[in-house]
């Protein structure tokens, strides 16, 4: 019998892909298991939107490290990913909204992120283009958008260059725990991988593989719905989105506007997702009034992905609360690529050295043993 690895990684996602490339540059051995391919469930087919503001208190210090990295992608796995600094803004509709923005100011600022808030007469003349209905917004410069295709593959080759054993088409049937770790039975391999930790990055399926351990928690699914334009000249500078959720709008720099609105829906069962045609419908209306320059431009496609959702809109990051040397990261609830590369950093170092830097306690598992929790939004998104 072959040495057990360090670590074995079940989700290839960009969770998953940071674990194994920040684990691998620590000196452990890595295993990642993933059923497709690196990158194709959520990680892959989002916005690529790349936020601070707009997150609840207990998301703020991941978030912070997380764009530390997003400023360092090519050095550390070789592509920018596409990732622009063009800044996030977020359009109140009206004087309660503008008063949200300005109390979340002050969250930022104790996490050292920095975001200007606008009344209606600066917003219109930094933003001609934006329809004149806002009451005002917050505009967070370092804040951005990234290519999401790009994003968890780049991490995977990165983390397989550094010698991680990177299984792609490796559907993990089981997992049972043994006196050296955890056994992993992948379908139709005879030979089970074995780990002295494991980590659960699966997304909207990270709560079958923890309640298989015995860690329980309620995952439903989300899928929002996405659409994309074809090319137009440069508009629209930064990542748009509104406060409370609704509509939010990007633009690349190849042309095309991106935005979404609203959920599609997702079987994971089955691994599929689609749009919604009066969601599509919808979310154009919505684009056009927060934009009106882009009435009349083709729309080329819809897609939507499956998304793992916690009930209080939160992800689960951090230890087991029941078996030692097991890790959670899912249920990221339609905001978690942006958090993707921390979440790989401090899985790292909270399984390999027993102790991170990063506050994430907001993000325990245990927090659903607690209490009864409650539903944060009425289904809207933002991304
Ligand atoms: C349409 C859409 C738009 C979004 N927009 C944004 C946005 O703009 N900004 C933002 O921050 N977030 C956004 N999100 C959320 C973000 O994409 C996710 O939170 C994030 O990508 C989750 O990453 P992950 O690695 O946890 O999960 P995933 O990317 O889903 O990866 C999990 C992986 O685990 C694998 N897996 C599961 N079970 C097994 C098994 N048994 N064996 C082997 N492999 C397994 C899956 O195949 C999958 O590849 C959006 C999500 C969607 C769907």
């Amino acid at each position: 019998m072959t040495a057990p690895f360090d670590m074995a990684i079940i989700g290839g996602g960009l969770a998953g892909c940071s674990t194994a490339l920040h684990a691998r540059r620590m000196g452990a051995s890595v295993v990642l298991l993933e059923r497709g391919r690196c990158g194709a469930q959520a990680s892959g087919v989002n916005y690529g939107g790349v936020r601070q503001q707009g997150r609840h208190p207990a998301e703020l210090a991941l978030s912070r490290r997380s764009r530390l990295i997003w400023g360092n992608l090519e050095a550390l796995v070789g592509s920018d990913c596409e990732f622009r600094q063009t800044g996030h803004l977020k359009l109140a509709r009206n004087d309660a909204d503008m008063a949200d923005l300005a109390a979340h100011q002050a969250e930022l600022r104790s996490h050292g992120i920095s975001a200007e808030l606008l009344d209606d007469g600066m917003l219109r003349r930094r933003f001609p283009y934006l329809a004149p209905i806002y009451a005002g917004a917050s505009f967070c410069g370092e804040d951005g958008q990234a290519n999401p295709r790009l994003v968890a593959p780049a991490f995977a080759r990165a983390a397989r260059g550094l010698g991680a054993d990177i299984r792609e088409g490796c559907d993990v049937a089981e997992v049972s725990l043994s006196d050296q770790g955890f056994v992993l039975r992948i379908s139709g391999d005879p030979v089970p991988v074995r780990a002295r930790r494991l980590i659960n990055t699966a997304g909207a399926w990270g709560a079958a593989i923890a309640a298989s351990l015995g860690d329980h928690v309620e995952e439903t699914v989300m899928a929002p719905n996405m659409c994309v334009t074809e090319p137009i000249a440069p508009l629209i500078g930064p990542n748009l989105g509104m406060c409370g959720g609704g509509i939010y709008i990007r633009q690349t720099e190849q042309g095309s506007v991106v935005f979404g609105s609203g959920l599609g829906i997702a079987d994971r069962d089955r691994l599929r997702a689609r749009p919604l045609a009066d969601v599509t419908r919808e979310a154009a209306r919505a684009a056009v009034a927060m934009v009106p320059a882009l009435a009349n431009v083709l729309l080329v496609r819809t897609w939507t992905g499956i998304e793992g959702r916690m009930p209080d809109g939160l992800p689960v990051v951090g230890p087991s609360p029941s078996v030692a040397g097991l890790y959670h990261a899912f249920g990221f609830s339609g905001h978690g690529f942006q958090l993707g590369p921390a979440v790989g950093a401090v899985l790292a170092e909270l399984s390999l050295d027993g102790h991170c830097a990063t506050p994430i306690d907001g993000l325990a598992m245990s927090r659903f043993e607690k209490k009864p929790v409650v539903r944060d939004t009425a289904g809207h998104h933002q991304a």
